[in-house]
């Protein structure tokens, strides 16, 4: 899963993953063939556990897990052949496993994207001044993405459903709190040198909509994966519409368009915090200068959207391991790398803007 940005763009991956976990969760027409079953209720019988490589084992392997693998692809071979279309099973294509992992490209590519936020928390700790107030929330929305691109790589690797269950928790959160980074940092409650006292209830009320919704979804019988997918999209999607609102809101901001503001930061003719002075007119230019990144963002959420698409499209994989959820999560790595730029460059703007005013 997604993140963002830390803040951003994970919510935007809200909506990717979810459409992926969809997709994987209610797709599996090939495990109610009868050329699986049968295959299936035939293997079972010839296969002892102790036989198993170790290594398969040592991943939660069983007889019967096995035994869906090798029908698995004899019935995509068959699909291969021209004699069936091709099936998801289980909510899942066949896939060629590697040492046991399961879906070895989103393996490698989950890798990448926590590679690269470890990257970008590295980047926050030497880039950003250790007193500047956004460098926490960067780190923190860092933190979150390396730990849900490991759960990503561990549920890529094993598909069981508590590893499922961390994999898609995980993302909720980094989504979360990429929404979150975008509320606090558009609205600055908190600023480089300021913490407003609507910050703490704002992420009290947002810890307790987001633990509340675990709780729900956890208590019943059948997970929701449908609803899990809508709150998480509902979340991220949150996010991509601030994160637009701002770069909009340097060019017009219309009676009509309350929020953000005001919006820059980086305007020597700008207040830097307080009311609408200035002007409010309908349609009214951005006083003072926009940054050259203003626009970043929504780039970057419109080219995440796209990305998306691979989710949308979800075609058998290319040779059996490159799918369309491998290419989503390989469009995610340069995405959270242009994030973690437009995200540091933004923060010491941000701080330089503070200090010239010496304000806040
Ligand atoms: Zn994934």
């Amino acid at each position: 899963m997604p993140a963002i940005r830390p803040a951003a763009y994970l919510p935007v991956m809200a909506l990717a993953l979810l459409l992926f976990l969809a997709s994987s969760t209610f797709a599996s027409s090939g495990d109610r063939h009868g050329a699986f079953t049968n295959c299936h209720t035939a293997c079972l019988p010839n296969c002892t556990h102790g036989a198993l490589p170790l290594y398969l084992r040592l991943l939660g392997w069983s007889c019967s897990g096995e035994c869906s693998y090798v029908c698995a692809h004899h019935l995509t071979d068959l699909s291969d052949s021209g004699y069936e279309h091709y099936h998801q099973f289980f909510g899942k294509w066949a896939f060629y496993r590697f040492m046991g992992a399961q879906e070895p490209a989103s393996v490698i590519f989950s890798i990448g994207n926590a590679w690269i936020h470890w990257t970008g928390f590295k980047d926050v700790c030497s880039g950003l001044r250790k007193e500047n107030g956004l460098q926490w929330w960067l780190k923190l929305a860092a933190l979150a993405q390396i730990n849900t691109w490991v759960w990503s790589t561990v549920f890529h690797t094993r598909d069981l459903w508590w590893t499922e269950r961390l994999d898609y928790f995980s993302a909720t959160v980094t989504i979360a709190i990429t929404m979150l980074y975008a509320v606090v940092r558009i609205f600055r409650l908190q600023t480089p040198r300021a913490t407003s006292p609507l910050l703490y209830p704002v992420c009290g009320v947002l810890a307790l909509i987001v633990v509340g919704h675990f709780i729900y979804v956890s208590s019943l019988d059948h997970f929701p994966y449908g609803y899990h997918v809508a709150f998480a999209a509902s979340l991220g999607m949150l996010g991509n519409l601030l994160w637009i609102s701002w770069s909009v809101s340097f060019v017009a901001r219309p009676s009509w368009f309350p929020v953000p503001y005001p919006t820059s930061p980086y305007s020597s003719s700008r207040p830097l915090s307080g009311g609408r002075s200035g002007n409010s007119s309908s349609n009214s230019s951005a006083a003072g200068s926009a940054p050259k990144t203003c626009w970043t963002p929504t780039v970057l959420v419109v080219l995440t959207l796209l990305a998306m698409s691979f989710e949308i499209l979800d075609f058998p994989p290319f040779h059996r391991v490159l799918d369309a959820h491998a290419l989503w999560h390989a469009a995610t790595i340069p995405l959270g790398a242009a994030w973690w730029a437009f995200l540091i460059k933004d923060a010491n703007a941000m701080d330089e803007a503070y200090a010239d005013k010496g304000r806040e």
